[in-house]
C-alpha cells in the first residue's frame, strides 16, 4: 500500500489536488471534511453534532473523527492505498492513524504540505464560498478562526512526520498543473 497525507491549511488546494492524485495513482480519497458534510446532508446524529463545531470554524472532537476513519477503512478493505485530505488534524489523530494503519500492516509513506500565503488563502476561500454552499467559507471571521485552529492544533502534526523523515513541502501557489507536477515529483521519488 502507498498511503499519502496531503497537508496544509484550509484553502491550500488539498481537495482539488486530491482529485487529480487519486485519478493518477489509484488511491482511495479519504477527506474527513467531505465525510462530515455527507453526515450533515444525511441529517445523521453525528452530522448534526459535527455541524455545530464546523460552523464555528472549530475542530470536530477527535473521537468522532477517528471513529469515522475507522469505519471508512472497514468499508474500503480492498484499497491499494489511501490519500488522506484534512486528516490527521491533531497530534492525537496522527497517533490514532498510526495505530489504525498498523493494524492493517501498513503505514504512512509520505506527507506533502502545500505552502500558500495567508492572504492568498483568504482570497481563495472567500471566492470558493460564493459557489461551494459551505457556510464556513463565506464568513471572514470563521475563516480566520479556522487558520488560528490550524496554527494551534494542526501545524504540530507536521513534527510527528518530520521526526520520521516523511515530511515534504512544496509551493502551493501558481497554476494547478504546475502544483500537481510538483506533487508528482515528490510522490514518485518516495514510491521508488
Ligand atoms: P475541510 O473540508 O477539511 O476544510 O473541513 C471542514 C471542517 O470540518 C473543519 O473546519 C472542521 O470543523 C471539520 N473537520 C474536517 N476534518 C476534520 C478533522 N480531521 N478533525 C476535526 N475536524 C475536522
Amino acid at each position: 500500500m502507498f498511503n499519502l497525507i496531503l497537508f496544509g491549511p484550509p484553502g491550500s488546494g488539498k481537495g482539488t489536488q486530491s482529485d487529480k492524485l487519486v485519478a493518477k495513482y489509484g488511491l482511495v480519497h479519504l477527506s474527513t471534511g467531505n465525510l462530515l458534510r455527507q453526515e450533515i446532508a444525511d441529517k445523521s446524529e453525528l452530522g448534526l453534532e459535527a455541524k455545530k463545531f464546523m460552523d464555528m470554524g472549530r475542530l470536530v472532537p477527535d473521537s468522532v473523527v477517528i471513529g469515522m476513519v475507522d469505519s471508512f477503512f472497514e468499508k474500503n478493505k480492498e484499497a491499494k492505498g489511501f490519500l488522506f485530505d484534512g486528516f490527521p488534524r491533531t497530534s492525537a489523530q496522527a497517533v490514532a492513524l498510526d495505530e489504525l494503519l498498523h493494524k492493517k500492516n501498513t503505514e504512512i509513506a509520505t506527507v506533502i504540505a502545500l505552502n500558500v500565503s495567508e492572504d492568498e488563502l483568504v482570497k481563495r476561500l472567500l471566492e470558493r464560498g460564493k459557489t461551494s454552499g459551505r457556510s464556513d467559507d463565506n464568513n471572514e471571521g470563521v475563516i480566520r478562526k479556522r487558520f488560528a485552529v490550524y496554527i494551534e492544533e494542526t501545524s504540530p502534526v507536521a513534527d510527528h512526520y518530520k521526526a520520521k523523515e516523511k515530511y515534504f513541502a512544496i509551493k502551493g501557489e501558481g497554476e494547478l498543473d504546475e502544483i500537481f507536477d510538483r506533487l508528482c515529483v515528490v510522490i514518485e521519488q518516495q514510491m521508488a
